[in-house]
């Protein structure tokens, strides 16, 4: 295992930026699925995230009583409801996106975690899974050979400990998440104070963010950001590397209007424009 450091020289030599030339339908079309009942703010927050990272399409795929809520608070996206009222029952489309992010906001009803096995069974697009998505996982180890290769994860440590069980010291948790990575052509985003990027060969650190993002919907946004990255063909390793730097980078920007208290994870979509100019 190596260690490496994830800093500006490293995301400028992934990060390519708009062609002239380019269009919407080159800018990668991205589906995120997930929200219930009272948390369809889950999939505003990544979709939002998503759009301003410039993915060409978004389209989110919710229950129905999230439809309204999506369409006014985002109108760049497109809806797709599921035909259960509060929670996702059953994943079905007729698009072609070019990636797929799945859990946020979801919840674990025993329909959705049905619909989500089923989708497994059939999906073969590059895959981001956070949330509930993990927490789903974690009850059905055996759905983690349906993954496409280079599945996403993106736990946050309750999340993690729910997916390989309890550890002892780094050594021993990194022990256990590379055995999984390995065995199933894994990329974990270790979310934390810092987050690591471990594919269970290398091991990155990064270098941007602070306890700011330490508030509701952060996470979220960051599925968001990653699957843009996803569905505009950055390979799996260099969206999830791309993705946590600029999610960091946004809270650093942001603090000098905000504050680290009154930072809340719409601000991550605000400053996503200006963590991009930066990079120029
Ligand atoms: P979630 O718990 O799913 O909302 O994800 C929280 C996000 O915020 C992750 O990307 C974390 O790495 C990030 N985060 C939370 N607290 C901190 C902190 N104290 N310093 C830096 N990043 C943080
Ligand atoms: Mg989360």
């Amino acid at each position: 295992m190596e260690n490496l450091i994830l800093d500006l020289k490293k995301i400028l030599a992934i990060y390519k930026p708009l062609e002239q030339k380019t269009h919407k339908g080159s800018q990668g079309h991205a589906l995120i699925i997930g929200g219930s009942y009272g948390k369809i703010g889950s999939i505003v927050l990544a979709s939002k995230a998503c759009l301003r990272s410039g993915c060409g399409l978004v389209t989110a795929l919710i229950p129905k009583c999230g439809y309204d809520v999506l369409q006014t608070a985002l109108p760049e996206a497109m809806v797709l409801t599921d035909d259960n009222e509060r929670c996702i029952s059953n994943i079905e489309f007729e698009i072609e996106p070019k990636a797929i992010a799945i859990g946020m906001g979801m919840g674990q009803e025993m329909l959705t975690q049905k619909a989500f096995h089923q989708f497994l069974k059939t999906n073969n697009k590059p895959l981001l899974i956070d949330a509930d998505g993990i927490n789903i996982l974690a009850r059905n180890k055996n759905l983690l050979e349906l993954l496409p290769e280079k599945t996403i994860l993106t736990p946050h440590k309750k999340e993690l400990e729910r997916l390989i069980g309890s550890w002892k010291s780094e050594e021993e948790k990194l022990k256990l998440i590379g055995t999984l990575a390995k065995k199933f052509s894994l990329i974990f985003v270790i979310k934390g104070a810092p987050t690591h990027i471990f594919d269970g060969e290398n091991l990155y650190k990064n270098t941007t963010g602070n306890p700011a993002l330490a508030t509701a919907g952060s996470g979220d946004s960051l599925s968001g950001i990653i699957t843009s990255f996803l569905a505009q063909g950055y390979k799996p390793l260099e969206a999830s590397l791309f993705g946590v730097y600029l999610h960091g980078l946004t809270a650093d920007i942001a603090i000098s209007a905000t504050g680290y208290e009154s930072f809340i994870a719409s601000d991550i979509s605000e400053n996503l424009g200006k963590a991009f100019l930066s990079l120029n």
